[in-house]
């Protein structure tokens, strides 16, 4: 990569006469005659525009013996007693001939002067509340967390109350079901012919397979099967490089020149293209089986027979029982309590006749409560 150095040359504003965009290299306004010192912006130099892309000054470079001899000079330096600038390499003042002595002001050569390319310092993030603002909502956030954990633990805590059976209910039901023929249909690898086996008090059956019959052809399910593939493209965008560029960073020497060094540098460009694979296809087809038809027994309700009551022993509905057939019983339970001083209820559901007997034989029962007045579970007394 070619690296290309120009050197370009500053002007600068006398505050003695209001001279404007003298030249760097001469050290005295041409105008007034007066020497450029430190004071009042004099030795702040003006460059001109850069190329923002680049980097690249716009203005022309030196190619002035002098003038680039002055550039090589180094760092301006100003006299302690006058306060004009002279020459890097000189050793007295050209205006009052004064010796230069460590008290002399040297301008200082910036490292990088690329002030446009560089961030401007970061703003500290404005605070977005104050410390006051943040201290009051920390206390509240405190306080209402606080407060409602108080309140919470408080609402779950719990004692006993004393309670009484307010209500009681009953239902006992006999269901009567006949061990039936039936015809059904099934798949024919799930079937095996069995022979039935007639329930004896209402156990001990085999449902049975037999007659297996009237097979035929179905659908049973479906399945995903490949089918050749198909192209599938999707566009993307990826870099590549596309030439060269120009990339250019600046020096201040100090003495109102400055020194540009330029490089081409590889150009990336984004480029959009096509990216496709072959991807499989499928298609769906039918599952076939066979389907049969064939002679089973299962159980069947022929009656259902009900007695419900409150304050009375539950009793079992008196159903007879035939043959190939069975009794299946089912009994639903439900004791109210009564609590805080008879204001509230609570509803219980016993599983067996026997828990249900229990609440029905107690003189009384203890719920637990919470102290929102809600009862969680309770105890026969
Ligand atoms: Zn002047
Ligand atoms: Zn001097």
């Amino acid at each position: 990569m070619a690296k290309r150095t120009r050197i370009i040359e500053g002007t600068w504003n006398c505050t003695s006469c209001d001279a404007k965009k003298i030249l760097a290299r001469h050290k005295r306004c041409p105008s007034c005659k007066n020497p450029r010192e430190l004071t009042g912006k004099e030795s702040e130099f003006d460059f001109g525009e850069v190329d923002h892309a680049s980097g690249k000054f716009l203005r022309e470079g030196v190619t002035d013996e002098k003038a680039l001899d002055l550039a090589g000079a180094g760092a301006d330096w100003f006299c302690s007693f006058c306060e004009a600038s002279n020459r890097g390499d000189g050793k007295q003042c050209t205006h009052c001939g004064a010796e230069r002595d460590s008290d002399a002001k040297e301008a200082h050569a910036d490292p990088d002067e690329d002030e446009d390319e560089k961030p401007s310092e970061k703003a500290p993030a404005p605070r977005r509340f104050s410390r006051k603002t943040m201290f009051l909502l920390v206390g509240a956030l405190f306080s209402c967390c606080f407060g409602s954990c108080l309140f919470s633990q408080w609402a779950r805590a719990t004692h006993e109350e004393d309670a009484e059976v307010a209500r009681s209910t009953w239902r006992q039901v006999i269901i009567r079901e006949r061990f039936t023929p039936i015809t059904q249909e099934d798949w024919q690898g799930n079937l095996r012919l069995t022979a039935a086996v007639m329930p004896v008090n209402g156990a001990g059956e085999v449902p049975g397979v037999a007659d297996i019959r009237a097979c035929t052809r179905k659908q049973r399910s479906t399945r995903r099967v490949a089918d050749g593939t198909e192209r599938v493209c999707s566009s993307r965008t990826r870099r590549v490089a596309c030439g060269t560029e120009e990339k250019c960073s600046r020096r201040s020497k100090g003495n109102g020149f400055s020194e540009e060094v330029c490089h081409d540098v590889t150009k990336y460009c984004s480029e959009s293209y096509q990216d496709c694979r072959d991807e499989t296809r499928y298609r769906t087809e039918p599952v076939m089986d066979i389907s049969c038809t064939y002679d089973t027994h299962e159980w069947q309700q022929v009656e259902r027979t009900e007695a419900t009551g409150s304050t009375e022993e539950p009793r079992w509905p008196a159903v007879a029982q035939g043959p190939l057939e069975r009794l299946r019983r089912e009994g639903t339970y439900g004791i109210t309590l009564r609590y805080a001083q008879g204001k509230k209820e609570y509803e219980l559901t016993p599983k067996t006749e026997t828990e249900y007997l229990q609440w029905r034989k107690a003189p009384g029962a203890r719920v637990t409560v919470t102290n929102m007045g809600k009862a969680l579970s309770a105890v026969p007394r």
